[in-house]
């Protein structure tokens, strides 16, 4: 048989999609698992956005679209752009693709040649490494363990960048650590850049809708906008619109990078679909209840998770302040066994095993993010589940030996 490419060697599957088949497989066993694995938000967008594709379907060209996007869905994303205070943005800055995780791909195509050096903080979320190895960039991690709340500090990227990487791919709020940096935080960072005119800066910045505690979201252009000639804002309808299957992905940057990805897309996708692209525009266009009202919800439910999690000693947890994930420091449990079964735990991954076995509890192992001492509990499950799975979480940890 031929041989597949190199690059497709250096891919791998999902992490967190062998910890989700696995828990539908006990499902399916008749098990009763409770998951915190998938990133998924769990809920739907508002009856306009159904109500804008009807009209779509009803008018529907059945044409190629444009590569860059609809115009519709442009000036709705521009709008949404004014939202956050992202101003002085026009079409030529903005593109879009299959998703976040297509425009992500996309930039990684358009930025790094083979053997160029993207750095970005550990913990990080999983494509990023996959995607970087696809292309054969060189990656440089930057550890930010819990002690320091999981966030970059303005030395160590000082440090990064004074190695001159091609890229550096920044993620607020961030999966899998939940956490947000301040107003300040962001300025400090944004110094920093202002020093090092020769990496591009992409911010992967989709949960910029789930901040919770009024801290608000920043983008280094708040702070910097002259930052804007190198800093790509990349967004997406996901987890804050509750549309992950519609798979539609903004940036907004340079002209010359958005220009990239464009012909990128004329030669990948042509265009996002009318009826999808329709959804987009309603969605960032019309009523933000939806939204506003699940951030309310997930914040709450933020509280719940932290409140069971300080209840277990040994587990530390910084306190994430957006998006729907916690990541709590589990290394407390390595070395101990699982009383009840006798079953050993070296590690995150075989304590998720073991967790997931024993309670029927699914979370996700922090290794798939660089952070082999956590692990990732997604809080986006119905709501009369969410307790009742942190309960067996805490019962898990009282019952180590
Ligand atoms: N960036 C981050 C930080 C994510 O968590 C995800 C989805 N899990 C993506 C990008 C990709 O999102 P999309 O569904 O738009 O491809």
């Amino acid at each position: 048989m031929p041989q597949l490419s190199r690059r497709i060697g250096r891919a791998k599957p999902s992490a967190i999609m062998v910890i989700a088949e696995k828990a539908k497989r006990l499902k399916a066993e008749g098990r009763d698992v409770i998951s915190f694995s998938i990133g998924v938000p769990n809920f739907l967008p508002g009856e306009h956005v159904y109500q804008a594709v009807r009209e779509a379907l009803d008018n529907d060209s059945g044409q190629y679209g444009s590569n860059r996007g609809a115009d519709a869905m442009l000036d709705a994303f521009l709008g949404h752009l004014e939202g956050l205070g992202l101003t002085g943005y026009t079409k030529a800055n903005l593109a879009t693709g299959v998703g976040a995780k297509q425009v992500l791909y996309n930039l990684a195509e358009a930025l790094l040649d083979d053997g160029d050096t993207i750095a970005f903080p550990t913990p990080y979320w999983t494509s990023y490494l996959d995607i970087a190895e696809i292309v054969d960039a060189k990656v440089e991690l930057l550890p930010c363990p819990p002690e320091q709340d999981y966030k970059l500090t303005p030395a160590q990227l000082d440090a990064a960048l004074a190695k001159k990487p091609r890229v550096l791919l920044f993620n607020n709020p961030s999966n899998p650590t939940g956490m947000v940096y301040t107003r300040d935080e962001i300025s400090a960072l944004a110094d920093v850049i202002a020093k090092y005119p020769d990496t591009w800066v992409i911010t992967d910045d989709i949960y910029n809708k789930m901040v919770f505690d009024g801290v608000g979201y920043h983008n280094f252009v708040h702070a910097r906008p002259e930052l804007r000639d190198r800093v790509i804002f990349v967004d997406s309808l996901s987890k804050t619109y509750g549309m992950p299957g519609w798979r539609v992905g903004f940036m907004a940057g340079p002209e010359e990078v958005a220009r990239a990805v464009v012909t990128l897309n004329s030669n990948h996708i042509t265009s996002l679909p009318e009826m999808t692209s329709a959804a987009a525009a309603a969605a960032l266009a019309g009523p933000q209840d939806v939204p506003e009202a699940k951030c309310a919800e997930f914040q709450a439910k933020r509280d719940q998770v932290m409140d069971v999690l300080a209840s277990i000693e040994g587990v530390v947890c910084p306190r994430p302040q957006g998006a729907f994930y916690v990541f709590p420091d589990v290394s407390c449990a390595f070395g101990r066994t699982h009383g009840p079964s006798g079953k050993a735990i070296g590690n995150d991954v075989e304590l998720c095993s073991v967790l997931l076995e024993e309670k029927g509890v699914a979370c996700v192992p922090g290794s798939a993010f660089g952070e082999p001492r956590s692990l990732r509990i997604s809080y986006t499950c119905p709501t009369p589940q969410l307790m009742p799975g942190m309960e067996r979480i805490r019962e898990f940890f009282n019952e180590l030996s």
